[in-house]
């Protein structure tokens, strides 16, 4: 990998997330040799990819290039590099570039989309966890359109004008908002000779509420907001299958659809050699200590969704958001100086700044400290915490032009098919 030999104690950290960027950071001023591992060169804003899947964000907008992060920095590395195995006995890693030796490793390489097991839902179901995802998304959203208008079939082109969101988490009910929104302000212009108010979006929710985590309030407001926009809510329906064309659920339900996002549920996103019995907690993140140290492996560490801590306060692990992942990163950073220095570490303390999801112009849900609030002052506040989490000024400048011209205009220019997706339509002609 050509990282040369330092008198410095090396830290590699695999994955430039929330998590990796803030310990990144937090190691800068340190006395320490930094090597930071992604598989992609940027850096991945999350909570805005619906809005790059319908077409309200370019791609570039809500991503970071990784070497910026570390601009100006003595000691710090990064490689393009995806991460196969750790050796935690040799304390060596390997990656598709190469091996790498290590004083200390950061597992900080989140989540991924968890299918449950379900090996025909996973083939046939689009997710969205990354950018190429959300474009693959994007595309397939307006290439069915485009074929809707080509068929005479109109069960075919009902099938193609119908989504099915699974999962009535905060992605899928900001997904549902998103696309409800299309419909209502962009579909009617863009295709004058198609019917689209036969357009449906359902979302599909296995327990008996939306939102679940957020306050009873936030659910059922969020369900209201659906409502109105003409999203088709059903709770207490759990998916069984889809090939591709029919959604089985374990109801009498049925729905016909060419474009089914799951929204369902992630897993952590593991690695060969810490995958131990006694390593992996449920959902396959790993247990770490109060110190986020993989439990049995004190040179290893792992923060972020991939972390599983019990606390008193989190007794099933902290939840899979940004928030946890960014306080671990830098509470990690002053833990590693102080572990270098034969000091005691500080033990993780979460400091849950809340929940908020919006579903579209104006509707937003907020839970914070203890304050509940809906509705327009809650997208504010919204709007404002994204573009200040959101990483880099030309991002935050770029994002906020994009919502203004949006709001004033009922558009969304990004409606672009720039890199097809391939689908095969001919299991609608029977
Ligand atoms: C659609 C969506 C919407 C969301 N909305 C919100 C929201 O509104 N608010 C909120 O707080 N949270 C939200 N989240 C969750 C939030 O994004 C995650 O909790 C957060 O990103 C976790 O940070 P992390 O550092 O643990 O991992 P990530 O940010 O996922 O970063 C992991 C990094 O590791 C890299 N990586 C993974 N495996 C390897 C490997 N083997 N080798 C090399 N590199 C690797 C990846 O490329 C990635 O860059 C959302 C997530 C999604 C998918």
């Amino acid at each position: 990998m050509n990282i040369p030999l330092s008198s410095y104690p090396r830290i590699v950290i695999i994955g430039g997330g929330f998590g990796g960027i803030s310990l990144a950071k937090k190691l800068s001023k340190k006395e320490v040799q930094v090597v930071l591992l992604d598989k992609n060169n940027y850096h991945t804003f999350q909570p805005l990819l619906y809005q790059v899947s319908t077409g309200g964000l370019e791609p570039d907008s809500i991503a970071y290039p990784l070497r910026k992060v570390l601009i100006g920095y003595d000691n710090f590395y990064f490689r393009l590099a995806e991460v196969n195995e750790v050796y935690p006995d040799k304390k060596k890693i390997s990656t598709n570039i190469g091996e790498l030796t290590y004083d200390y490793l950061v597992v900080a390489t989140g989540s991924e989309t968890n299918f449950f097991g379900n090996t025909e839902i996973e083939k046939n179901a689009m997710s969205m966890k990354s950018i190429p995802q959300s474009l693959n998304l994007r595309s397939l959203i307006l290439e069915n359109f485009e074929q809707a208008l080509l068929t005479d079939d109109y069960h075919e082109r009902d099938a193609l004008m119908n989504f099915v969101i699974v999962g009535g988490g905060p992605t899928g009910v900001e997904l549902a908002g998103a696309l409800a929104e299309i419909k209502k302000g962009v579909l009617p212009k863009d295709y004058p000779d198609l019917d689209t108010r036969r357009a449906q979006i359902n979302i599909l929710q296995g327990g008996d509420r939306l939102l679940d985590g957020f306050s009873d309030q936030a659910s059922k407001k969020a369900e209201d907001f659906l409502e109105k926009l003409g999203v088709q809510v059903w709770k207490g329906v759990r998916v069984t299958g889809y090939d591709g064309k029919t959604v089985t659920t374990k109801t009498d339900l049925v729905f016909e659809s060419a474009t089914v996002v799951w929204a369902a549920g992630v897993k952590g996103a593991g690695i060969k050699g810490l995958d131990a019995e006694e390593v992996l907690a449920g959902g396959n993140r790993i247990n770490v200590n109060e110190f986020n140290q993989v439990v049995g492996y004190p040179e290893i560490f792992a923060i972020g969704d991939i972390a599983y801590m019990v606390t008193e306060d989190n007794p099933r692990g902290h939840p899979m958001v940004a928030q946890p992942a960014i306080q671990q990163g830098k509470l990690l950073g002053e833990n590693l100086a102080n572990l270098i220095q034969y000091k005691p570490m500080k033990p993780f303390k979460y400091f849950d700044k809340g929940s908020m999801a919006t579903v579209g112009r104006n509707k937003a849900v907020c839970d914070i400290n203890g304050y509940r609030f809906q509705g327009i002052f809650a997208w504010f506040v919204w709007m404002f915490v994204h573009l200040f989490f959101l990483i880099g000024f030309r991002n935050r400048m770029v994002v906020f032009i994009n919502w203004v011209y949006n709001y004033i205009k009922f558009d969304r220019e990004a409606r672009l098919i720039i890199r097809p997706f391939k689908r095969d339509y001919s299991q609608f002609k029977d």
